[in-house]
Parts: structure tokens; sequence; C-alpha cells
């Protein structure tokens, strides 16, 4: 694995009993999108790991990754933080989801672009990503948390995932707000 930690672009996957549970998601587009303006307009407007930097009019290729942690003893997103990251990029943080939803021409591109980011062969971005195959372990995720989980409760979204709010992140009062109206706040003692 140690030859992979020079890759400025990694693979990561959100674990399966966090899939499609984001802060984005959970407070909404339009505090999501006041977020990302006020954050395009304090940075410089460039992917912090590949320094793509978009035109004026192609800013929607530069997104807001969310920097997680995961509790999985009380189902919580911890959100630590926030990204510029181009849209290629971003493909890689989210691989699972990515891999199910991009056509083979997409995976094409998006290939070539984590190859030139690493300048890398394509073959070792195949042995890595067979690296990555085996820590798909949904049945030990469930082992960590505290409630009676099942897999069928996974598949089916039979659970809340929460959300804490760890780093200083624009609006952060309003996004807590937020959060706590509908039920989905979790607080840290
Ligand atoms: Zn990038
Ligand atoms: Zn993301």
């Amino acid at each position: 694995m140690d030859k992979y930690l020079d890759y400025k672009l990694k693979i990561d996957a959100k674990p399966s009993l966090f899939h499609g549970s984001t802060v984005r998601k959970a407070v909404g587009q339009s505090l999501w999108y006041r977020i990302r303006d006020y954050i395009l307009k304090k940075e410089v407007p460039v992917c912090c790991i590949c320094g793509f930097s978009p035109q004026q009019d192609e800013m929607r290729n530069l997104h807001l990754h969310e920097i997680d942690h995961y509790d999985f003893e009380n189902i919580v997103v911890k959100l630590l933080g926030l990204n510029l990251i181009c849209a290629n990029c971003h493909a890689f943080h989210h691989f699972g989801f990515t891999q199910l939803y991009s056509s083979k021409e997409k995976m094409e591109r998006l290939i070539e672009h984590f190859v030139k980011v690493n300048e890398c062969e394509i073959n070792d971005f195949k042995e890595y990503r067979r690296s990555l195959l085996f820590r798909r372990q949904p049945d030990s995720e469930i082992k960590k948390t505290k409630s009676n989980l099942s897999f069928q409760d996974i598949k089916v979204g039979n659970y809340t995932v929460r959300y804490a709010i760890l780093g200083d992140i624009p609006f952060k009062d309003e996004v807590i707000e937020k959060l706590n109206k509908k039920g989905l706040y979790y607080q840290y003692k």
C-alpha cells in the first residue's frame, strides 16, 4: 500500500452505513449554495488536489467536498471542514458512487485524470483500485454500531444518520439550527 501514499489524488468511498448521507442534503440546497458562494468569494477558486482553475462560466465544475469522519457507534457524520475540489477529483472521493453511476466513457476520462494527476500508469491505478476492494465490509460496520441494525435495515435505509459540525464552516450556527430543527443534529459532550 505504501507506494500509493504519495498520490495526490486518492480513492476514497463513504462507508456503506453513511452512503448518501451528507450535510449538503440534510440542510438543503439554498443554505448550501450560500456556503459555497461565500467560500468561492473568499478563496482562490482552484481544486485543492490538482490545481484546476475553472473559467468564470465553468464554476459548477468546482465542488465543495465535505471532509468527514464517521462515528459508527452513534451513526454520526462528523463534518471537519470543506474543500474546493474539481468534479474530476471529486469523483474519486466518492468512488463507490462513481463506479455505480458512470458510463464507460466517463470512467475512462476519469482514469485519465487520475493517471495525469498522480503521474502514474493505468496499471498502477488498476492495482490500487484492486487493493481497496477488500475494504468494503458492511457487516463489520453494523457490528460497530450501538443499535441492532440488520443488513436489510442498511439496504432500505431504516435508520437515522445524524450530523455533528466540528470544523469551522461558514454559517455554522445556521447549519446547526437547521439540523437541530430536523432532529438530525448530534452534540458531542
Ligand atoms: Zn482536481
Ligand atoms: Zn464530496
